[in-house]
């Protein structure tokens, strides 16, 4: 074996000179690769690939999620061309395996912390004949002391270089079964939970001040874990950190004693997927939401009240979302607290239940794989036409992403803080609202 080269295909570029997030994932893989196998992360959205250079000997891994998966395949067929053994993982090649196995020697299915070593392994012994077609994961894999990321990958990525923010992966996993979500598919149902002293180690050596959790849903332990999470909090109160974030429920808002525990561990803001203002779609929620806005607007008040922010997460196009859903929607925004908003167009994701449902009834589009991005229409809804539905959506996500609007949610974001931290949380205050814009506008400029 020459080298093993790790891709992340592009998507979002350079935003202000870094890449949104950090290649979290390759970073895992690339660190159990053995010390004496030269081992490389290429992320395309820092820089141009050089495919060229790639060669017999090679083994390149790439990882793709659904709305990257065009770009993979094209990565992927150029590398085979050239001679590397090419094996392609991520959420596409579990959830789809049959179709990413059309552009691979090897797919692999699920986390990959231990078939990833055997490949390794089965590519170093014999090449690409030794490459078997498929490699899945048996069991989920306890998070202790796994894929633990190595001095040498952390050398070798720069990520306060590179990165406007961080990934961290603390807890994994969710049962919610939500009829929209991959999670439960890629992650699982039964939450895991990495080692609070791992956790930790893992911050410091990769001298990280700021992350985003990678976690399905955090805040879910607040309920089923409330003494992990104190110990967590407890340790990192401890560390000199500007402040993370995490991906939630609104059920943290019943637990005030973590929440208060909440900013001297510095989290920072709590993204919670409310989802929808319609009671009528309480069936597709999982249990975590009825779709009530009184409850939502009194779970953003609580948390705010001690301090951390609230990103609220929001689905249009539901079966039983109507006209008036749009305009609900809108009240309960600008008379809400929210920090920021992220509005998402309902998609059918590979391996979901709303999938099954709108495949047996003939309702999926003719769409490319680009357009899962949440912010096209890929279906037939029920209660709009496609152009309806995608008016509806442009009208709500105009009102929201205006100037002013932004404007308004990012100073009040800033009021959470004292007035000597103002300057450092500036940015962030208002990047988020701003991101959420650029991937509305994506799809208008297409
Ligand atoms: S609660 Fe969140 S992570 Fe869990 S299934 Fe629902 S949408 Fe997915």
């Amino acid at each position: 074996m020459r080298r093993i080269v790790l891709i992340q295909p592009r998507r979002d570029g350079r935003i202000f000179g870094k890449s949104p997030g950090s290649p979290y994932t390759l970073m895992r893989l690339a660190s159990l690769v053995p010390e004496e196998i030269p081992v490389e992360i290429w992320d395309e959205n820092l820089y141009d690939l050089d495919l060229d250079t790639l060669r017999e000997g090679d083994l390149v891994g790439i990882t793709t999620m659904t709305v990257t998966v065009k770009r993979a395949e094209e990565i992927a067929r150029k590398a085979m061309k050239q001679g590397a053994g090419v094996v392609v993982g991520g959420v596409h090649a579990t959830l789809m395996p049959v179709h990413t196995s059309t552009f691979a020697h090897s797919i692999m299915v699920g986390e990959g912390y231990f078939t990833w070593q055997q490949l390794v392994q089965d590519f170093a012994a014999e090449g690409i004949q030794g490459m078997k077609p498929v490699y899945e994961d048996e069991t989920w894999a306890d998070l202790q002391g796994i894929a633990t990321i190595s001095d040498r990958v952390i050398n070798m990525v720069n990520e306060n270089e590179n990165y406007w923010t961080p990934y961290l992966e603390i807890t994994r996993g969710c049962p919610r079964n939500c009829s929209f979500c991959t999670a439960i598919r890629v992650s699982g149902r039964r939450m895991r939970l990495r080692p609070v002293d791992e956790v930790i180690d893992e911050i410091e050596r990769r001298g990280i001040k700021r992350f985003f959790l990678t976690d399905d849903n955090f805040g879910l332990n607040f309920t089923t874990d409330g003494d992990y999470v104190a110990e967590l909090f407890q340790a990192l109160a401890k560390l000199d950190l500007h402040g993370w974030t995490c991906q939630s429920e609104m059920s943290v808002a019943n637990h005030p004693e973590l929440l208060s525990m909440s900013v001297p561990a510095h989290l920072d803001k709590h993204f919670i997927g409310f989802e929808s203002v319609n009671p009528d779609n309480r069936r597709s929620l999982g249990g975590k939401s009825k779709g009530q806005a009184t409850t939502a607007e009194e779970a953003i008040r609580t948390i705010r009240s001690h301090g951390v922010g609230v990103v609220g997460l929001f689905v249009m196009g539901f079966d039983e979302d109507t006209p008036k859903t749009f305009q609900a929607m809108w009240d309960f925004i600008r008379h809400s607290e929210l920090d920021s908003v992220s509005t998402t167009m309902l998609t059918p994701y590979p391996g979901t239940p709303f999938r099954g449902v709108v495949e047996r009834e003939n309702r999926l589009l003719d769409v490319p794989w680009s357009h899962y991005d949440t912010a096209h229409v890929t279906f037939v809804p029920k209660n709009f036409t496609v152009q309806e539905l995608r008016d509806a959506y442009d009208w709500l996500c105009r009102k929201i992403y205006s100037p002013y609007q932004i404007a308004r949610r990012g100073a009040r974001s800033l009021g959470r803080y004292p007035i000597n931290q103002a300057s450092k949380k500036l940015f962030g205050s208002f990047s988020t609202d701003y991101g959420y814009r650029r991937t509305y506008a994506y799809r208008n400029v297409m």
